[in-house]
């Protein structure tokens, strides 16, 4: 049965509860540990899926075809453990849930209430799979005093209460702002926090406290007392140079021998950090550096495209260098020449992203890289606008576009190259939709095998023609224009099982141009880059002539 591990926030939000998750899963790993991590947020939303990237950063996807936290995607690149459907879970699914039960007449005529039918469906949710693990770490988005939030700790006290003690210990993120003026650390937020915290029940097992420098030990014997925790229970998280030195540095702090004495657990296996230290070796030793520029629609916030900019990082350790980020807002290529803005880069990166808005912006960035012989990274719509490209400027297709923007505007204006995908296979069932579906959880999601040509880059760059992707995406590029495409010098490099459903495209005479229709990023890791970023960052380093 699993040990359970209640992560908390409190003071302020943003302070990186997802990544000290994380980190404590990576550790408790390397002490020989299995792990699950789960995220509970409190909006009303059933999922993410449709929220703003501006709203909420980018939506991880897993295999199984949720739409969920990015946070998940932080617990997936430190753990290696693919997160499931029931992960992630938010108060608009748990009221969803429990308002269908209501209907359906299970509740037998009863008076449904947050105590107990809705603290019970998220004790349920905790508890999924429990059986699977050594420890299951649940994070609680939020911070403690929010309204939305308290169905969710109320559970969290209830679910400890009722288990045998010590199976469930309680960790609390906090901040201890430093005051300049009088140069001193205050611990004051923190102690408010522990109290607000207390007083629903929850006394907390472990402090994080995120300083700018280290703690002394007097500001930690006080936290320690006013508290009441030990004080080796009191873990200073320092800003870091790299999120992936998170592990090491929560290590020498002590945080995970923390945790296993919160459990009672003696003597505590010996960790293995071997893999921490290569990681933290590869970033902090970089050999070069290559700028890539992303081309995209988000660029104000950089959590828009999380995972892409991780992966990326990833693919730069992999071969040993520093991988900078140029943002470039696709927007401006509607009335201005790319040139300037891409001269001089080594690589372009165009990702996902719904809407006509910055569309044609990418088409120029992908024209600019097919001219220039620039390796080009198109991913979702990234390869749909490359498609789009190749379409109009080499076979000869002047108004080709995609069916989504014809279909926002209500008016037809373009040769739908990218169509609205209505059908497809899932292992052996057959998907159906409609324009008329609701738009929450209704595209291709989550993960399809897709089949290489022998003998093409994005083969080798796999080192295999069998391949397993992360998908989310409701048009598709329609393989009836594949012949006039390749016979333009597109190669379709990658289907669909049964061949229906480009899933690469590459071109043939260019050092490095590939779009993926999928979602490489998702399942790319410190420890084990994607192949695709790896070879990508290869030939950025080409181009700059590093190697
Ligand atoms: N908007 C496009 C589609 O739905 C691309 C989606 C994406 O980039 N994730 O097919």
């Amino acid at each position: 049965m699993a040990r359970f591990i209640f992560i908390t926030g409190g003071v302020v939000s943003s302070l990186g509860k997802g990544l000290a998750s994380a980190a404590l899963g990576a550790l408790l790993q390397a002490r020989g540990y299995s792990v699950r991590l789960r995220k509970l947020d409190p909006y009303l939303n059933v999922d993410p899926g449709t929220m703003s990237p501006y709203e909420h950063g980018e939506v991880f996807v897993t295999d199984d075809g949720a739409e969920t936290d990015l946070d998940l995607g932080h617990y997936e690149r430190f753990t290696g453990v693919s997160a499931r459907k029931t992960d992630s879970i938010s108060s608009g699914r748990i009221y969803s849930n429990v308002l269908e039960r209501e209907r359906r007449g299970d509740y037998l005529g009863k008076t449904i209430q947050v105590i107990p039918h809705v603290t019970n469906e998220i004790k349920d949710f905790i508890a999924i799979g429990e059986d699977e693990v050594d420890f299951m770490l649940c994070e609680i988005g939020g911070t403690v005093g929010d309204i939305e939030g308290l169905p969710f700790f109320e559970a969290i006290r209830q679910f400890s209460h009722e288990r045998p003690r010590g199976q469930c210990v309680f960790m609390h993120l906090t901040l201890l702002p430093w005051i300049k003026a009088s140069g001193e650390l205050k611990t004051k937020p923190t102690q408010h926090s522990v109290k607000e915290l207390r007083s629903i029940g929850i006394a907390p097992d472990i402090l994080v406290c995120r300083s700018e420098g280290p703690i002394p030990q007097k500001e930690r014997e006080k936290l320690a007392l006013f508290c009441n925790v030990r004080p080796d229970s009191v873990i200073a998280a320092q800003d870091l140079k790299s999120i992936y030195e998170a592990p090491l540095a929560y290590h020498r702090e002590g945080m995970d021998q923390a945790v296993l004495d919160a459990f009672g657990i003696a003597p505590a296996p010996k960790p293995n950090l071997d893999r921490w230290l290569d990681v933290a070796d590869r970033v902090n030793n970089p050999e070069g550096e290559v700028t890539v520029a992303i081309v995209g629609k988000y660029t104000q916030l950089e959590d828009a495209y999380k995972s892409i900019a991780e992966a990326l990082t990833h693919g730069g350790m992999a071969n040993r260098v520093k991988v900078k980020v140029r943002w470039v807002d696709a927007e401006i290529f509607d009335s201005e020449d790319p040139t300037p803005h891409l001269e001089g880069l080594h690589a372009i990166l165009v990702p996902g992203g719904f809407g006509e808005r910055g569309t044609e912006g990418k088409i120029k960035a992908a024209q600019y890289a097919r001219e220039h012989n620039v390796p080009y990274l198109g991913i979702c719509l990234g390869m749909q606008m490359a498609v789009i490209e190749a379409a109009r400027n080499a076979a000869g297709l002047a108004d080709a576009g995609s069916e989504e923007f014809d279909l926002e505007l209500g008016k037809k204006r373009f040769t739908p190259v990218v169509y609205h995908l209505k059908e497809w296979v899932q292992g052996n069932a057959k998907v159906e939709r409609s324009r008329d579906d609701d738009k929450g959880g209704t595209m291709r999601l989550g993960a399809y095998d897709a089949v290489l040509k022998d003998g093409s880059r994005v083969a080798a760059a796999y080192g295999s023609t069998q391949i397993e992707e992360r998908h989310r995406h409701r048009y598709e590029v329609d393989v009836k224009y594949r012949e006039a495409l390749e016979n333009a010098g597109l190669c379709f490099s990658g289907m669909s099982p049964d061949g229906k459903l480009p899933e690469i495209v590459e071109w043939k005479d260019h050092p490095w141009f590939i779009g993926v229709q999928f979602h490489p990023e998702l399942k790319s890791k410190p420890f084990e880059p994607h192949p695709l970023f790896k070879d990508f960052i290869r030939a950025a380093m080409e181009n700059s002539r590093l190697v």
